[in-house]
Protein backbone atom coordinates (compact mmCIF):
# COMPACT_ATOMS: atom_id res chain seq x y z
CA UNK A 1 0.00 0.00 0.00
CA UNK A 2 1.32 3.59 -0.73
CA UNK A 3 1.98 5.89 1.93
CA UNK A 4 -1.06 7.92 3.03
CA UNK A 5 -1.79 10.41 0.93
CA UNK A 6 1.33 10.24 -1.84
CA UNK A 7 -0.20 9.79 -5.51
CA UNK A 8 1.36 7.02 -6.99
CA UNK A 9 -0.44 6.15 -10.36
CA UNK A 10 1.32 4.79 -13.45
CA UNK A 11 1.12 7.81 -16.10
CA UNK A 12 0.20 10.32 -13.48
CA UNK A 13 2.42 13.27 -12.43
CA UNK A 14 4.16 11.65 -8.59
CA UNK A 15 3.19 15.00 -5.82
CA UNK A 16 4.57 14.73 -2.63
CA UNK A 17 2.19 14.09 0.42
CA UNK A 18 2.86 17.51 1.80
CA UNK A 19 1.53 19.04 -1.85
CA UNK A 20 -1.40 17.17 -1.95
CA UNK A 21 -2.55 18.02 1.25
CA UNK A 22 -1.60 21.89 0.23
CA UNK A 23 -3.81 21.10 -2.69
CA UNK A 24 -6.59 19.59 -1.46
CA UNK A 25 -6.85 22.22 1.80
CA UNK A 26 -6.86 25.38 -1.31
CA UNK A 27 -9.79 23.39 -2.82
CA UNK A 28 -11.99 22.76 0.39
CA UNK A 29 -11.11 26.36 1.09
CA UNK A 30 -11.90 27.94 -2.63
CA UNK A 31 -15.12 25.55 -2.05
CA UNK A 32 -16.08 27.73 0.58
CA UNK A 33 -15.97 31.29 -2.03
CA UNK A 34 -17.92 29.59 -4.59
CA UNK A 35 -21.06 31.63 -6.10
CA UNK A 36 -24.48 31.13 -7.52
CA UNK A 37 -26.78 33.28 -8.45
CA UNK A 38 -29.75 34.05 -5.80
CA UNK A 39 -33.01 31.82 -6.33
CA UNK A 40 -30.62 29.16 -7.75
CA UNK A 41 -29.29 26.28 -5.63
CA UNK A 42 -25.82 26.38 -5.32
CA UNK A 43 -23.69 23.61 -6.37
CA UNK A 44 -19.58 24.94 -5.02
CA UNK A 45 -16.86 23.68 -6.15
CA UNK A 46 -13.37 24.25 -5.20
CA UNK A 47 -10.09 23.85 -7.50
CA UNK A 48 -6.51 24.26 -6.98
CA UNK A 49 -3.60 23.74 -9.26
CA UNK A 50 -0.26 23.00 -8.37
CA UNK A 51 1.86 24.74 -10.66
CA UNK A 52 5.79 23.44 -11.85
CA UNK A 53 7.17 25.94 -9.57
CA UNK A 54 5.50 24.66 -6.89
CA UNK A 55 2.72 27.38 -6.21
CA UNK A 56 -0.96 26.98 -6.05
CA UNK A 57 -3.51 28.91 -7.15
CA UNK A 58 -7.23 28.16 -6.68
CA UNK A 59 -10.72 28.95 -7.58
CA UNK A 60 -14.27 28.75 -6.79
CA UNK A 61 -17.47 27.94 -8.99
CA UNK A 62 -19.49 31.40 -10.07
CA UNK A 63 -22.43 30.34 -11.99
CA UNK A 64 -24.11 33.31 -13.15
CA UNK A 65 -27.30 34.05 -14.92
CA UNK A 66 -27.21 36.20 -18.30
CA UNK A 67 -28.80 39.16 -18.89
CA UNK A 68 -31.21 38.14 -21.60
CA UNK A 69 -32.14 34.83 -19.80
CA UNK A 70 -33.17 36.02 -16.62
CA UNK A 71 -36.82 36.52 -17.49
CA UNK A 72 -36.92 33.46 -19.83
CA UNK A 73 -35.20 30.86 -18.02
CA UNK A 74 -32.89 31.65 -16.09
CA UNK A 75 -30.10 29.30 -17.31
CA UNK A 76 -26.98 29.71 -15.32
CA UNK A 77 -24.06 30.05 -17.11
CA UNK A 78 -21.07 28.82 -14.90
CA UNK A 79 -17.74 29.50 -14.79
CA UNK A 80 -16.21 26.13 -12.89
CA UNK A 81 -13.82 26.56 -10.33
CA UNK A 82 -11.10 24.10 -12.33
CA UNK A 83 -11.83 27.78 -15.38
CA UNK A 84 -11.36 29.96 -12.43
CA UNK A 85 -7.81 28.24 -11.04
CA UNK A 86 -6.89 27.99 -14.54
CA UNK A 87 -7.66 31.84 -15.35
CA UNK A 88 -6.09 32.88 -12.61
CA UNK A 89 -2.91 31.17 -12.64
CA UNK A 90 -2.48 32.11 -16.33
CA UNK A 91 -3.38 35.29 -15.53
CA UNK A 92 -0.13 35.60 -12.94
CA UNK A 93 2.10 33.94 -15.68
CA UNK A 94 2.00 30.66 -14.99
CA UNK A 95 2.17 27.98 -17.81
CA UNK A 96 2.96 24.56 -16.50
CA UNK A 97 1.59 22.82 -14.03
CA UNK A 98 1.39 18.78 -12.35
CA UNK A 99 -2.02 18.74 -10.73
CA UNK A 100 -4.86 19.63 -10.38
CA UNK A 101 -7.39 19.07 -7.05
CA UNK A 102 -11.16 19.37 -7.42
CA UNK A 103 -13.55 19.51 -4.22
CA UNK A 104 -17.88 20.05 -4.23
CA UNK A 105 -19.66 19.65 -1.63
CA UNK A 106 -21.06 16.10 -2.45
CA UNK A 107 -20.02 12.51 -0.92
CA UNK A 108 -18.97 11.41 -5.01
CA UNK A 109 -15.46 12.77 -6.46
CA UNK A 110 -16.88 15.04 -9.22
CA UNK A 111 -14.84 15.02 -12.61
CA UNK A 112 -14.22 18.31 -14.35
CA UNK A 113 -17.03 18.91 -16.93
CA UNK A 114 -15.59 18.76 -20.81
CA UNK A 115 -14.84 22.17 -21.30
CA UNK A 116 -12.61 22.25 -18.05
CA UNK A 117 -11.22 18.75 -19.46
CA UNK A 118 -10.53 21.02 -22.73
CA UNK A 119 -8.81 23.67 -20.81
CA UNK A 120 -6.65 21.80 -18.83
CA UNK A 121 -5.02 19.74 -21.39
CA UNK A 122 -4.30 23.51 -23.17
CA UNK A 123 -1.58 23.80 -20.63
CA UNK A 124 -1.01 20.45 -19.36
CA UNK A 125 0.80 17.48 -20.20
CA UNK A 126 -1.44 14.04 -19.82
CA UNK A 127 0.45 13.25 -16.65
CA UNK A 128 -1.14 16.20 -14.68
CA UNK A 129 -2.42 14.56 -11.84
CA UNK A 130 -6.19 14.92 -11.47
CA UNK A 131 -7.66 14.98 -7.48
CA UNK A 132 -10.79 14.10 -7.20
CA UNK A 133 -11.94 15.00 -3.54
CA UNK A 134 -15.22 13.85 -1.98
CA UNK A 135 -16.82 16.68 -0.35
CA UNK A 136 -16.57 14.69 3.12
CA UNK A 137 -12.88 14.66 2.68
CA UNK A 138 -11.77 15.78 6.06
CA UNK A 139 -14.75 13.49 7.82
CA UNK A 140 -13.38 10.59 5.88
CA UNK A 141 -9.72 11.47 7.25
CA UNK A 142 -11.19 11.86 10.75
CA UNK A 143 -12.56 8.55 10.73
CA UNK A 144 -9.26 7.12 9.54
CA UNK A 145 -9.47 6.69 5.87
CA UNK A 146 -5.74 8.33 5.69
CA UNK A 147 -6.93 8.37 1.64
CA UNK A 148 -10.14 10.35 2.27
CA UNK A 149 -11.37 9.01 -0.34
CA UNK A 150 -9.38 11.25 -3.30
CA UNK A 151 -9.13 9.24 -6.61
CA UNK A 152 -6.36 10.17 -8.51
CA UNK A 153 -6.43 9.24 -12.21
CA UNK A 154 -4.38 11.37 -15.07
CA UNK A 155 -5.77 13.94 -17.69
CA UNK A 156 -4.72 11.44 -20.55
CA UNK A 157 -7.68 8.88 -18.86
CA UNK A 158 -10.13 12.11 -18.18
CA UNK A 159 -9.69 13.24 -21.88
CA UNK A 160 -8.46 10.37 -24.44
CA UNK A 161 -7.85 11.23 -28.13
CA UNK A 162 -8.19 14.74 -27.59
CA UNK A 163 -6.56 17.09 -30.03
CA UNK A 164 -4.86 19.93 -28.04
CA UNK A 165 -1.69 21.46 -27.96
CA UNK A 166 0.36 18.62 -25.95
CA UNK A 167 -1.33 15.66 -27.83
CA UNK A 168 -0.50 17.19 -31.17
CA UNK A 169 3.23 16.63 -29.61
CA UNK A 170 3.20 13.44 -27.96
CA UNK A 171 0.97 11.51 -30.16
CA UNK A 172 1.60 9.43 -33.74
ZN1 LIG B 1 -16.14 22.69 -16.01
Amino acid sequence: MSAAGSTRVPGVNEISTRDRERLIEAALAARENAYSSRGHPPFRVGAALLAADGRVVAGASVDCVSSGERRVRGVLRAVCAERTAMVAAVSEGMRAFRAVAIASDVPQPVSPCGLCRQVLDEFCTRELAVLLVPGDYRARVGAGDAGGGVRVLALGALLPMVDGPFSRMTQG
